[in-house]
């Protein structure tokens, strides 16, 4: 079957064609690095890894470009708030991003620009499309004249007519209905940071940064460009404008964009102050793993309602994902011949692959990896699976969990010492019936999220995350 994404442009569904037949170029739209991100970014940074570990578990190589947006209008209100210069301000938390980035498993892109170091790209671009008659200058700024480029609207389907020409928006961000000429380059204010360009002394606008870095990093046209259905206009509006007037070029072939994440019906963001960083719910006692289920767990073209409920349930998902893979491990095999295993693990796996090939169809996937765990464990009990199954099955857990990353497989069949020798005090003490010793000890393995199980074999133990 071949790989579907919904693109924004087409309001379709389209088969999926990188340019290069091996190959997939992305840019996706990085972080304003003014605070700690929300979990609702998050949302759109875990829709991303879906797409990059699913293309890399489809066989493509990935070059995918996330950029840090370093300087505007809020960095450097920050910055002027705490009085430190704007690049103290927003190194830490850049830094703050990519930790939490970590915690929750998100692979590393190959390329984090930042827009303070790009700011030549961005000044050769605006060059360009001065030559082509689609900037002007007023009180010292630069903007893009919209009524200049035909195709304006095409994406989030407004209709520029009718708006009237020269009339600007110094904002980044705006609405549609606020739909006019935007500004490239903003004229240097009093106690702000700015750089001296042919166009004077200032500092960009927002939209210029992600079609400057992406002509740098992936070239003039490239596969897909993703972000949250916010950026949709005026962000990505823009950058079609200026990057496909300057090129006379289709910039990006499919455009892919996530739902948002929602509190009480209402988008989460630092405006409306409904937000929650990812520190403070790790904080709070809930695992950075459940948060990722969490946030993957949901079509990405759905919103993701936010409660502690759905946390909960996060977290008893990767549970059991996490136990059945211990379970499976330390399952004793059977020398069958008479089996159909293999047919059943074969018929998941290609459910588990053709669900998110179809618009990575991540809740329909993870359905059919909970049908095979249903199996699998019928034929543990009934002492069915056979060595080679077990083997199988193993890695097909391993290469979901490409995809996923919920999975601590780390080996588990050894412990630091003090653990295994608790392990057995609480064995001694179990056998000599001392049982307020045996269910102390247990609860202090507990604490170290090893939990044991008293089976007619013995004692058994898993770590839980
Ligand atoms: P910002 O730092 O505000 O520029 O946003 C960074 C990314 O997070 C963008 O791709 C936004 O679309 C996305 N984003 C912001 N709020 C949410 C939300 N509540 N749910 C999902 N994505 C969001
Ligand atoms: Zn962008």
């Amino acid at each position: 079957m071949s790989i579907k994404f919904y693109n924004t442009l087409s309001r379709k569904l389209e088969i999926f064609k990188p340019i290069e037949k091996k190959t997939v170029k992305i840019y996706s739209c990085g972080p304003t690095v003014y605070n700690y991100a929300h979990i609702g970014n998050f949302r759109s940074y875990i829709f991303n890894d879906l797409l990059r570990r699913f293309l890399l578990y489809e066989g493509y190589k990935v070059i995918q470009v996330m950029n840090i947006t370093d300087v505007d209008d809020k960095t450097i209100t920050g910055a002027n708030q705490q009085k430190i210069p704007l690049k103290e301000y927003t190194d830490q938390y850049t830094k703050a991003f990519f930790e939490d980035m970590e915690t929750l498993g998100i692979e590393k892109v190959e390329y984090y620009p930042k827009a303070t170091d790009h700011i030549d790209d961005m000044i050769e671009l605006i060059r360009k499309l001065e030559k082509k008659g689609y900037i002007y200058v007023s009180e010292g700024s630069v903007y893009f004249k919209i009524s200049e480029f035909k195709d304006y609207g095409k994406l989030s389907n407004i209709d520029p007519k009718g708006m009237k020409d020269g009339v600007r928006i110094d904002a980044d961000e705006y609405t549609k209905d606020n739909a006019k000429d935007f500004v490239l380059w903003k004229k240097a204010k009093e106690g702000e940071p700015s750089w001296e360009t042919e166009y004077g002394k200032g500092r960009p606008g927002w939209h210029i940064e992600c079609s400057a870095m992406s002509f740098k990093f992936l070239g003039e046209t490239f596969d897909i460009h993703t972000g949250g259905v916010d950026l949709v206009f005026p962000h990505h509006e823009n950058e079609i404008a200026q990057s496909e007037a300057a090129n006379e070029k289709p910039f990006v072939r499919y455009w892919i964009h996530c739902a948002h994440l929602i509190v009480d019906g209402e988008k989460m963001s630092k405006s409306k102050g409904n937000y929650y960083t990812l520190r403070d719910l790790v904080k709070k006692g809930y695992s950075p793993l459940a948060i990722r289920y969490l946030l993957l767990s949901t079509h990405y073209r759905k919103q993701v309602n936010f409660t502690s409920e759905g946390l909960q349930a996060a977290q008893s998902a990767v549970n059991r994902i996490q136990n059945f893979y211990i379970n499976v491990k330390e399952q004793k095999t059977e020398n069958i011949v008479d089996h159909k295993f293999n047919q059943v693990l074969k018929k998941h796996t290609t459910a588990f692959n053709t669900a998110l090939e179809d618009d990575l169809n991540i809740s329909e996937a993870l359905g059919h990896f909970f049908e095979l765990m249903t199996d699998a464990n019928k034929f543990m009990t009934d002492k069915k699976l056979t060595e080679s199954d077990k083997r199988s099955l193993l890695e097909a857990i391993i290469s979901f969990n490409t995809i996923l990353n919920i999975l601590d497989t780390r080996e588990q069949d050894k412990l630091p010492a003090h653990l295994q020798e608790l392990i057995e005090k609480r064995e001694k003490a179990r056998k000599s019936k001392d049982y307020k010793l045996s269910d102390e000890l247990r609860d202090r393995l507990k604490e170290e999220n090893i939990i044991l199980e008293d089976t007619t074999e013995g004692v058994k133990w898993k770590v839980l995350k």
